[in-house]
């Protein structure tokens, strides 16, 4: 057993601050990461203000972790002490259903294990996230950090950068299709850069005026302004596909009309209510579909980890020591982040 520090939410509205509890002793198929860094995602602010109503407390946040291996069980042979590695949003599954076969552990029909705001399979243990020292975890859920990557800048690639990937290669975008990334925030600046590397024509749709020009800069070929009826007019029909990465409530009905004839908008963001309803005109005509994805499995992850390594792929970053996170939070809620908060956990030292 080891004492990890750690920052946790004590309830839905107070503060972030100082925490320590029990990480487990390395078994045989374990792995001890001592972490380094962890990214700041919108999920983390949803669950520790219960915006989803199912938070669970004390609440150690992160998901998107990297640090160095610092103990390896005796059964693990593929990975050794010092390797740089990381985490992200889940901990463990059943592994024998026929989602876990598949590789889409993240569906895992026993119920796959979050990071954190979760137990662990032994139904008592509070998995407890990356806003910590220390993290241990299965070989199974532990990914391998391409070298060349800047370890910091990397950690938002085990959310922001899986969830993006998955759905942007599920639904086909790459050359001659025109996609939209709809808000760019941590997921949608992921979104941005995935898309153009696979070779799609990207737009951004936008809030936010001051980031026309960063989208440009992360590799949009136009920026369009979501609120502005004008602008959305003029790609009517355009798009094949759609990513939503918004955080928040808004009207998809402004997004339906310019999809091609079956094109898809799929939703990755969860807001703490629902969407206004869809007007089924705007799916019945075109023969348009909304869809939804969640993160991706540990292949898929690993896959998108190797993907950055050989195109030098990272997530641009804001570094802040951990006493900074609630001022993290408030800017993330009024979408003032470019483009991910990462916590360089040495701070928590201090
Ligand atoms: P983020 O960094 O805060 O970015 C969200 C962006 O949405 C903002 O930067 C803003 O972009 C836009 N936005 C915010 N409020 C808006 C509003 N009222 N109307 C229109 N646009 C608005 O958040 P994130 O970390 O990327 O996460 C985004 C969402 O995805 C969260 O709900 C999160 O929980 C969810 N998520 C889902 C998965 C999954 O597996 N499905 C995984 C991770 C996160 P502009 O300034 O450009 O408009
Ligand atoms: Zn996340």
């Amino acid at each position: 057993m080891t004492i990890a520090k750690a920052y946790a939410a004590q309830n839905a509205t107070a503060a972030l601050g100082p925490f320590s509890f029990e990480r487990r002793d390395v078994g045989a198929d374990d792995v001890q990461i001592d972490i380094m860094f962890c990214g700041v995602c919108h999920s983390d602010l949803h669950q520790a203000r219960n915006d989803w109503k199912n938070s669970i407390y004390p609440m150690v946040p992160g998901h998107e972790i990297v640090g160095r291996a610092s103990k390896v069980g005796s059964g693990v042979k593929d990975i050794k002490e010092g390797d740089l590695v990381a985490v992200g949003c889940l901990i463990d599954s059943c592994s024998t259903c026929s989602e876990c076969k598949d590789g889409f552990e993240q569906f895992c029909q026993g119920g796959m294990i979050p990071t954190y705001n979760s137990y662990e399979k032994d139904g008592k243990t509070l998995a407890q996230g990356g806003y910590s020292d220390i993290i241990v975890v299965k070989r199974g859920f532990v990914l391998k950090v391409p070298g060349n990557l800047d370890p910091a800048a990397a950690a938002p690639l085990l959310c922001a950068g899986i969830t993006t990937y998955s759905p942007l290669k599920h639904w086909g975008a790459g050359p001659g299709k025109k996609v939209g990334i709809v808000g760019l925030g941590g997921l949608g600046h992921m979104g941005v850069k995935f898309a153009r590397a696979f070779g799609a024509q990207v737009a951004v749709f936008t809030t936010s005026p001051s980031k026309k020009d960063d989208a440009i800069r992360l590799g949009a070929h136009e920026v369009i302004m979501s609120k502005d009826p004008d602008d959305m007019k003029t790609h009517l029909g355009s798009f094949d596909f759609i990513l939503d990465t918004v955080s928040a409530p808004h009207d998809l009905n402004a997004f339906l009309p310019l999809l091609k004839r079956d094109g898809t908008i799929t939703l990755v963001g969860v807001p703490d209510s629902d969407h206004p309803p869809v007007a089924p005109f705007n799916l019945i005509f075109g023969r348009k579909s909304i869809a939804g994805s969640l993160i991706g499995g540990i292949a898929e992850t690993q896959e998108m980890l190797d993907f950055c390594g050989k195109h030098n792929i990272v997530s641009d970053i804001e570094m802040i020591n951990i006493q900074d996170i609630e001022a993290a939070y408030k800017r993330m809620a009024k979408s003032d982040v470019k483009y991910r908060f990462v916590i360089d956990m040495k701070s928590l030292a201090a």
